[in-house]
């Protein structure tokens, strides 16, 4: 995909936007003539470095603190976003956290947790997004839709996960919630999907890729042989906020590296 300012003139959020997969879409968007939110819990001094990378660009973006988790946070991050700059165009619903642990031994904090934020940060920052797109309508000359979500979601959203069963509810819930926002919003003209990684190299999975051991495990999983890089995903996330994605909307896009295939069954289980 060449860069071609496909988003200029519009307004991203991106939450969880300082540190691996949020803050590779948020550069993405920016270069792609977006103005961005750069969404962040912890780390501020993360967050400036993505703003000054995307105005490096000759970009406009600022840090938006914001627990996705919490009503009031959310609320108040939107309002500085429209406040700065005039409204939304695009959410990208990224932030999102693990906390693992075998099912015997988890606790409701953990559960609830991850639940918290995956699933429940996803519903509120996109009923804050929606209530803006559904006031502005289409707007001449910015994109052929009133409003764009892209969640993230998983390969989770479909593969078992052991030992991490909060997650994959959260990612399961993620599934339907993006289907039946696609579904009641469409005819309001705000496009809803979502993007399923499989093993993406940042933060969040580092314990599966920073010894060769674990990462020659990994591609066990991975037909491709490749662990995935947040720029994998930032050129999707950024394409299929465009008009060019304009007549995608309640599907998951996996990017996986062939995560999804069963590779078990690859010489005929
Ligand atoms: P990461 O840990 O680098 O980034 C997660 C981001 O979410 C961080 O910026 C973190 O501060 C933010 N966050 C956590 N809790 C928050 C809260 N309450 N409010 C606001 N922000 C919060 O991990 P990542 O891999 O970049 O993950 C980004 C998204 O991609 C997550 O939703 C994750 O589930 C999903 N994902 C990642 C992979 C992968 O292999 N890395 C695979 C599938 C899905």
């Amino acid at each position: 995909m060449k860069n071609n300012m496909r988003l200029l003139n519009q307004v991203a959020l991106v939450t969880g936007a300082n540190s691996g997969i949020g803050k590779a879409i948020a550069i993405e968007l920016g270069k792609q003539g977006a103005k961005v939110g750069i969404n962040f819990v912890s780390h501020p001094e993360a967050a400036d470095e993505v703003v000054k990378t995307i105005v490096s660009y000759g970009g406009q973006a600022i840090k938006l603190y914001a627990d996705v988790s919490n009503e009031e946070d959310v609320e108040a991050m939107f309002t500085a976003l429209i406040s700065k700059f005039g409204g939304i165009d695009i959410l990208v619903n990224n932030a999102g956290l693990q906390q693992d642990a075998a099912f015997q031994d988890m606790t409701l904090a953990q559960w609830k947790l991850v639940i918290d934020v995956n699933l429940t940060g996803q519903f509120l920052c996109s009923r804050a997004a929606v209530r803006e797109f559904l006031k502005n309508g289409v707007i001449a000359g910015r994109s052929k839709a009133a409003g764009k979500i892209i969640c993230m979601s998983s390969v989770h959203e479909v593969i078992p996960w052991g030992g991490h069963v909060n997650y994959a509810c959260s990612k399961g819930g993620v599934e339907l919630l993006m289907k039946s926002m696609a579904q009641e919003l469409a005819p309001h003209k705000i496009r809803v999907n979502s993007i399923g990684p499989g093993a993406i190299q940042t933060p969040i999975n580092r314990q599966a890729w920073e010894t060769p051991e674990a990462l020659n495990n990994l591609m066990t999983l991975i037909p491709y042989q490749r662990i995935g890089q947040p720029e994998d995903v930032a050129s999707l996330a950024s394409w299929l906020a465009s008009d060019e994605a304009d007549y995608i909307t309640g599907t998951t896009v996996f990017i996986d590296g062939g995560m999804t295939l069963y590779p078990g069954f690859s010489t005929n289980g």
